[in-house]
């Protein structure tokens, strides 16, 4: 079995209350906003949204197996 695609966010811009994740390949594109403070994810370049996401920062963790 082919192991499940898989992309890996990175951490682009922060502010006190929301993270902006980036996915790292280029060809890919997608971009997310999710909350510190309380479970939020909103979506602002869906790329390929196929593929699942994931991404961290200190204590904000993403993943998108749920929200998807
Ligand atoms: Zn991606």
């Amino acid at each position: 079995m082919a192991p499940a695609p898989y992309h890996e966010m990175a951490c682009e811009a922060e502010t006190a209350s929301e993270v902006l994740f980036v996915c790292r390949d280029e060809s890919c594109g997608r971009r997310v906003v999710v909350g510190k403070s309380r479970p939020r994810l909103t979506v602002i370049d869906r790329g390929n949204f196929s593929v699942r996401h994931a991404g961290s920062l200190g204590g904000v963790a993403m993943d998108e197996v749920a929200v998807a």
